[in-house]
Order: structure tokens, then C-alpha cells, then sequence
């Protein structure tokens, strides 16, 4: 009896204790909560875009600014600031899971916070500087770099596990809080290995993969402090990444434990499926076991370099093609993505591995995420086989098997493959040394091999090139407006008629043009998808599912509004809606219907798409909004921001590839100018305005007009001015002066000679002179695109090969991808 109530005692003071320090810590925490710091209160949550505009109205002063969630894009934010009475709006867009933010596309910044902190010193290229916070609450703890030390920190520090799990019982909401040093409660658990209460935070939803101030993750520390048990409890209960790297120095955590020579945590990192030869990035290529042997912890690099990994599960005959071309690849899984409809999370990518001749010959994985094409190298080193900077793996299978588990630099984990209908074509024979070869092997490439593989239908054979394109902003679904830091001010352009009165077009600040759109949304989700020779009615979208917005442009027939289209399933999108005003209603419908009839046919990532037509007192065409607006204001306003090494050899790959799909569909555009190039991004050009495209009978390889019109003659070619033919091969010499516009940075061609001068120009054999930027190789294409005969001008599967060729294995780093996450090249 009396040992029991001694019991009971002992008991009930240690929780009276856990308790009263609980509650004492807890008016601490309410003490710190209140006096908050101010100055980063500026975050509103998830209110609308309208709702922000009227809080920031009626602050009204200029700076004045506020951030809240992205309402389109899962994970951003959008700071909204007022500016000369007008509330402007900027995507903060998020890199990666953690909490790396960007507005423009060259700094990231770590933490909301550091980012508001940036733009409140000096606008650096907003429209205003950041004056003044309109107040509500601090940003959200895991999209900060750091904070305070708090309640969870401490009792997780000193190992209390009862005020720990009391804390997390009654849904404490700072579970990811950050400390000074922008670690969470999980990071000081992974330090001092506090397995239990790491096990407590794992269960209350804490985030295991975030990074402190020094870039590490908690499955860092855990490696750097030997503790294999906290190791499994990440890796296994917490699902942390095991290729996630260091942000300052790129170490994956078995290069941390390998360093060190912990072998156990070692042996439970490989247990667990992590590769056992990692590489740092940047070229220093150092594996865990080169790490080993530097520090001399022989032990430890013999279990690195003698590590056998489970035999792979994927087999080859379920995504090996053999040698099929890119366009091939990239069609195979189009199609196979539009059989599997909607059930895809967006989470994965479908995919497929082929060999290719470029290079001397290797193995690329060709995978689609969010609609967007990708190809990356897969190279190999002695025995082993490895993407970019990714891990030496042991098999082709090994390759599969291990993004199929990890993104690991690529857009998404690998999901479905898409499975080869016959034997596949094997990969060429490595090449025969000399002495050995027949007198019948031929030289393809400088490589020797005895039969050449066939080639890929020519017409067949262009493709857009995404080399170029980051991951996280490659995606032909999301565009990015962060990058319009400058807004593109009112320019007229004038559009070249034969007759005297040419039309001026002029585009708004492309500031207002808003936030990050889910594009490719409205190919999988619009009822009003339609097909081939499908009528005007089936894209019909009732006037009340659209709101308009600012105008953002100004087309032949009116305004162009930037404006949300309400889907029937409920998603929200931002469109760019072009009105045909009453006044030219009688005298423009057709035409204005013809663009529209036309656009519905298409679907490629290189041409804008038309969601629909909304038939009222306005007509109204309604189509994905390009967020960065037309090609030539970017041009004119921002020549900084458009390389002809990068940008420039980008778009026009992207460019040809577009009509090159044009071409295929038996489309001749007739207007192909730098004017009706919209951008989506600085990674995505489009090819719009369709007004004057015609489809081409069957059996013909021109069409003629019968209508004069305004011409815009300083695109045209001969036999376009001279008998009004035109042909994909008129479009080519278009492709010319667009590009030499492009080169140009948006001057006009033939300045300011008349329609009729030009022609004669022309017609004497004289041609545009050289854009001083323009690259050689870059100057033969166009000349050739202004051979006088139809017939001697390249086509364009020829051009978008020849762009994507001269751009071909650049290897575009994300912002933060190079030191964070390892990026895959692309081929
Ligand atoms: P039109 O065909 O009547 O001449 P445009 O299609 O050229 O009109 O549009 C005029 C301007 O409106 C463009 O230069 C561009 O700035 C803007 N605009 C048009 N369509 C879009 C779009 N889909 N997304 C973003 N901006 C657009």
C-alpha cells in the first residue's frame, strides 16, 4: 500500500513538473507570438486576386505591398504591390519542395522572407520598391529560411519527450517551425539522435527534407553524427530522400557518413536503397568511396566499392525501343498519355529508352511530364551507367529502377513505361577495331558500324528541342510570368499592307498579366475539346464561365483581355481572351471565326492553344494565356534578357518546330512574323495569330489567294507578292525575316522602305543585311530560307533539326538546380 502511494507520488510530481514547465513555456511561446516582428507580417494566406487588389486600394500608397498563395500553382506565392494606383502582381515561384523562392528567374532566395527583404532595399527590377508591409500574419513556417527558437525546439533539445508529444497532442501548429539557424524540431532531433521524438514529429506530419541555413537536411545530420538508428527512422518512417543534397556543397548524405567513416550508417544507408556511388556535382565528381579513402577509412571504402546492389526489377523489355528517332519517341508517348487520360497525379512521368546515333551513338530516356517532352543522356563510364551528375549506376535497368524510385534531378519520378509493341531494333554494334573491319562497313559519323541503322522518316524528324528548358520551368503546362520584371511598355508595330493604312498594335505592362497558368489544363480538362472538321459550336463557352480582366494587348479587331475562365469542373484558369468589337462584328466575323476554326485543330506545344469561343454581344476567343505576351515587345523592351547563344537559338528552334507541326497538319500560316510569336516563358515560344492561315487541299502544295487584303509584304516571298501563292516554303522565307527580327532585336525589316520598294528590292536579288548579333551558322540558315526558288528553301523539319542540333547537349542548369538537386542533362 505504502510503496504504491510512493509510486503514485513519484508519478504525479514528474508530470506535475513536465506540465507546469509546459505551461510556463507555453506563455513564453504567447509572449513571443505577440510581439512578433512586424516587418514580416505582410502574408494574407489563400485570398484572391480581386481581394488583394481591393486591400491594397484602399491602403492605396504606392509600395504598399502584401504576399499570398498562389490560387493556379500549388506551393508559390504572389506578391501583390501597388504601383501608381494600380495593384501589380509578381509569381513568387517555389524551386524545388523547400522553401528556395524566386520572382525573376535569376535569384533565388532562401525563405519568403529574404526575398521580401530584397525587394524592400531597392525594387531590382520590380516596378516599385517595397515600401510599406500591409499587415496580417508572418509567412508560413515552411516557407521560411529561419525563425525563433520556440517551445518544440527546446523541449526537443532537452530530450523531453512528454512535453514533446503534449505540444503535438494538442496540434501545435509550428511543427516546421525554423530556429535562428533554420532548423526544425526534426533537425535537432536528427542531431542528437532523440529517436522517440523524432518518431512523434515523423507522426505529426513534420517535414523531413527541409534544409537549415547551411543547406543540410536532418538525414544529414544524422549521417555526420553516426547515428544509424535515427538514419532508418528518416529513411523508413519519414520517407526523407536519400540523394538529397547539401545546398552549399552538394553532398548527398552517404558522402557525409563516408566522409566521416561511419560505417554503420553507411551499411543502413545502402540497406535502405541508396545508391552506393553518388557523385558530387560540378565536375568534382568524388564518389562516397573516393571520400573514404581520402580520409583513409579503408573499411568503409572496401564495403563502397565492393557493394553488389539487388539485382534490378525493371526489365528492358518494357521500355527499351531500340533505335527510334526523338520525334518517334516523343509521339509514342503522346499518344500514350492521351489513352491514360486523367488518372495521372502529375506526380510521375510516363517514359520510354531509345538509342540514338547523335554523339557517337547512346542510350537517351525519352519521358513526358506535364505534356512536356524530355530527353536525357544516358552515359556511361567503365561499368557504370549515369544521367548528368546523377549516380554511377550498374545497369541500364539499374538507371530505371533508381529514378523510378527517386526524381533525382529529373521533372518527376519515372511512372509507366510505355512498352515497345514489337522487338525492338537493337542499339548499333559498338564500332570494330580497325583491323577487323570489313570492307563493306560503313562510316556513319566518324563511327564505324556494319549496318547503319535506318533513319527516321525525314519529315518525321524535327523536334522541339527541350534542352534548353529547366526543369521546373521547362513544362509547356506551367508559364511563368515571374521573369516579366520589366513590363513591356506600349509600342506600336507597324504591320506592313500594301495598302497605306497599316494597323499599329500596342501591348499594356505585361505586369498585370498575372500569375502562373496550368495550361496544358485546358487540353485535359476543357469539355470543349473538339477534333478534325469539328464546327465552331462544339468550342462554345457560355459567356458567364469568363471574367475579364486587364487588356493586354491590342489585336486587329479589339482588345485582348487577360481574363479567368471558370471550368465546369470547377478549376479556376487564366486565359487571354481577344474580343471582336460590335463595330467589326458584321464586317470580321468570319475572318475572326476563320482564326478561331483553324486554332481548334491544333495541339502542340509550340502554338498557342484555343480553348474556346464565347459567342454575345462581343464575340470572344479564348485562349491559353501566354504569360511574358508577344515575342517582339520582350524583343524590344528586354533585349538584356534574350541571348543569341541561348534564347534566341531556343525560341527558334521552338519556332520551326511549331510550323514544322503546322506543315504536317497541312497548314500554311501566311503571317509569320516576330509579332505573332507569343512567349510563354523565357524557355517557351508560340506561334500565334492564325488570322490569315489557310488549310491546304489535299492534293495541293499551295494555296492561292483570291483576296487582296493587307499583305504583310516584308515577310512575303516572291511568288507570295508576285501571284499570291503560298506554301509551307513562303512560310519558310517568313521564318527568315522573323528570325532576322529576332537577330535584330525587333528592328523592322527593310526600315522604312514601302511594300512596293521591297518588292523590287527582292526581286533584284538583294536580301536583309546581317543582324550584327547573329550568329554565323545561325545567318546560313536564314539566307537559305531566302533562296528565290521555293523549291531550294529548307524545310522546316530541316530547320527545327538544324536549331535543335546547333543547341543540342546545352545543359541548362535550373537556378538553384546545380547546387541542390542533382539536374539531369538534356539531349
Ligand atoms: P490580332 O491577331 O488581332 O492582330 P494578336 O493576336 O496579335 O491580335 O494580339 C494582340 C496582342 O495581344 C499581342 O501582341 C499580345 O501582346 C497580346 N496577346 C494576344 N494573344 C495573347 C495570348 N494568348 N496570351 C498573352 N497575350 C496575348
Amino acid at each position: 500500500m505504502l510503496s504504491f502511494s510512493s509510486a503514485m507520488l513519484t508519478f504525479s510530481s514528474a508530470m506535475l513538473k513536465a506540465v507546469s514547465k509546459f505551461i510556463l513555456m507555453k506563455t513564453e511561446l504567447m509572449v513571443q507570438t505577440m510581439s512578433g516582428d512586424d516587418n514580416i507580417r505582410w502574408f494574407h494566406g489563400k485570398i484572391t486576386r480581386e481581394a488583394a487588389e481591393n486591400i491594397l486600394r484602399n491602403g492605396g500608397e504606392d509600395g504598399l505591398f502584401l504576399v499570398r498563395e498562389s490560387n493556379t500553382a500549388v506551393g508559390d506565392y504572389v506578391l501583390s504591390v501597388m504601383h501608381g494606383n494600380e495593384p501589380v502582381h509578381y509569381q513568387i515561384r517555389r524551386h524545388g519542395e523547400d522553401a528556395f523562392f524566386s520572382i525573376d528567374e535569376h535569384t533565388v532566395h532562401h525563405g519568403l522572407e529574404t526575398l521580401i527583404e530584397h525587394y524592400q532595399g531597392d525594387s531590382h527590377g520590380l516596378e516599385t520598391r517595397l515600401k510599406k508591409v500591409c499587415l496580417k500574419d508572418p509567412p508560413p513556417h515552411d516557407a521560411r529560411k529561419h525563425g525563433r527558437t520556440n517551445l518544440l525546439h527546446r523541449a526537443t533539445k532537452e530530450g523531453n519527450y512528454t512535453v514533446v508529444s503534449e505540444l503535438l497532442k494538442c496540434g501545435y501548429r509550428s511543427v516546421d517551425a525554423k530556429n535562428a539557424e533554420g532548423q526544425t524540431a526534426v533537425h535537432l532531433a536528427s542531431v542528437l539522435g532523440k529517436d522517440e521524438i523524432l518518431k512523434k514529429l515523423i507522426e505529426s506530419g513534420a517535414n523531413i527534407n527541409c534544409r537549415d541555413t547551411a543547406g543540410n537536411t536532418p538525414l544529414h545530420y544524422a549521417c555526420q553524427m553516426n547515428l544509424p538508428s535515427t538514419v532508418r527512422t528518416l529513411v523508413q518512417m519519414g520517407g526523407a530522400n536519400v540523394q538529397v543534397r547539401n545546398t552549399e556543397t552538394g553532398w548527398v548524405p552517404l558522402h557525409e557518413a563516408a566522409y566521416r567513416g561511419h560505417v554503420e550508417v553507411v551499411r543502413a544507408l545502402l540497406a535502405l536503397d541508396a545508391p552506393a556511388h553518388p557523385r558530387t556535382p560540378g565536375g568534382g565528381d568524388k564518389t562516397p568511396a573516393d571520400l573514404a579513402a581520402e580520409g583513409d577509412f579503408t573499411e568503409c571504402e572496401e564495403i563502397l566499392r565492393n557493394y553488389k546492389p539487388p539485382s534490378a526489377k525493371s526489365n528492358r523489355k518494357e521500355w527499351y525501343h531500340g533505335s527510334i528517332s526523338r520525334n518517334k519517341a516523343v509521339e509514342m508517348l503522346m499518344e500514350s498519355d492521351k489513352e491514360l487520360g486523367e488518372d495521372e497525379d502529375g506526380m510521375v512521368g510516363i517514359f520510354l529508352v531509345r538509342w540514338s546515333d547523335r554523339k557517337g551513338g547512346g542510350y537517351v530516356l525519352t519521358m513526358l511530364h506535364a505534356g512536356q517532352p524530355y530527353h536525357f543522356q544516358i552515359r556511361k563510364k567503365d561499368k557504370f551507367y549515369f544521367i548528368d551528375d546523377g549516380p554511377y549506376l550498374e545497369s541500364l535497368e539499374h538507371v530505371i529502377g533508381h529514378y523510378s524510385m527517386l526524381s533525382d534531378g529529373l521533372p518527376a519520378i519515372l511512372g509507366r513505361p510505355v512498352t515497345p509493341k514489337k522487338a525492338s531494333t537493337p542499339p548499333p554494334l559498338p564500332p570494330l577495331p580497325a583491323e577487323l573491319q570489313s570492307p563493306h562497313t560503313t562510316q556513319v559519323n566518324g563511327v564505324s558500324r556494319g549496318i547503319p541503322p535506318p533513319l527516321p522518316p525525314f519529315h518525321n524528324r524535327s523536334v522541339c528541342n527541350p534542352a534548353f528548358m529547366p526543369p521546373s520551368t521547362s513544362s509547356s503546362s506551367v508559364i511563368s510570368s515571374s521573369s516579366s520584371l520589366s513590363p513591356v511598355s506600349s509600342k506600336g508595330v507597324t504591320s506592313i499592307a500594301t495598302s497605306p493604312s497599316s494597323s499599329t498594335k500596342s501591348t499594356t505592362p505585361a505586369s498585370r498579366r498575372g500569375e502562373e497558368k496550368v495550361v496544358d489544363a485546358f487540353q485535359s480538362h476543357s469539355p470543349f475539346r473538339v477534333c478534325h472538321n469539328s464546327s465552331i459550336d462544339k468550342v462554345n463557352i457560355p459567356r458567364e464561365y469568363l471574367t475579364l480582366g486587364a487588356v493586354i494587348g491590342e489585336g486587329e479587331f479589339g482588345s485582348v483581355y487577360q481574363g479567368i475562365y471558370h471550368a465546369p469542373n470547377r478549376m479556376k484558369l487564366d486565359v487571354a481572351v481577344k474580343t471582336l468589337h460590335h463595330e467589326h462584328v458584321a464586317s470580321n466575323r468570319e475572318e475572326f471565326l476563320r482564326e478561331a476554326v483553324v486554332m481548334m485543330d491544333l495541339n502542340h506545344h509550340c502554338v498557342v492553344k484555343l480553348i474556346g469561343i464565347s459567342e454575345g454581344q462581343t464575340l470572344l476567343m479564348v485562349q491559353e494565356l501566354l504569360a511574358l505576351g508577344s515575342m517582339l515587345d520582350f524583343l524590344l523592351e528586354s533585349p538584356e534578357q534574350a541571348s543569341p547563344a541561348y534564347e534566341l537559338k531556343l525560341w527558334a528552334s521552338q519556332i520551326a518546330c511549331g510550323m514544322s507541326y503546322l506543315e504536317e497538319k497541312g497548314f500554311v500560316h501566311r503571317d509569320l512574323a516576330a509579332r505573332n510569336i507569343l512567349l510563354a516563358s523565357k524557355v517557351q515560344a508560340k506561334i500565334s495569330d492564325f488570322g490569315l492561315s489557310r488549310a491546304l487541299g489535299v492534293d495541293s502544295d499551295y494555296y492561292r489567294a483570291t483576296q487582296g487584303g493587307r499583305w504583310p509584304i516584308k515577310w512575303y516571298a516572291p511568288e507570295s507578292f508576285n501571284y499570291g501563292t503560298f506554301s509551307h516554303a513562303s512560310d519558310v522565307w517568313s521564318f527568315g525575316v522573323t528570325l532576322w527580327e529576332m537577330f535584330s532585336y525587333g528592328k523592322q525589316p527593310y526600315s522604312d522602305l514601302r511594300g512596293v520598294q521591297v518588292i523590287q528590292l527582292v526581286e533584284k536579288g538583294e536580301r536583309l543585311p546581317k543582324p550584327a548579333r547573329c550568329p554565323e551558322v545561325v545567318w546560313e540558315l536564314i539566307t537559305k530560307c531566302w533562296a528565290y526558288k521555293s523549291t531550294e528553301r529548307p524545310t522546316f523539319s530541316f530547320l527545327s533539326d538544324e536549331f535543335s542540333s546547333v543547341a543540342e547537349y546545352v545543359n541548362v542548369q535550373e537556378l538553384v538546380g546545380s547546387a541542390m538537386d542533382g539536374r539531369a542533362e538534356r539531349v
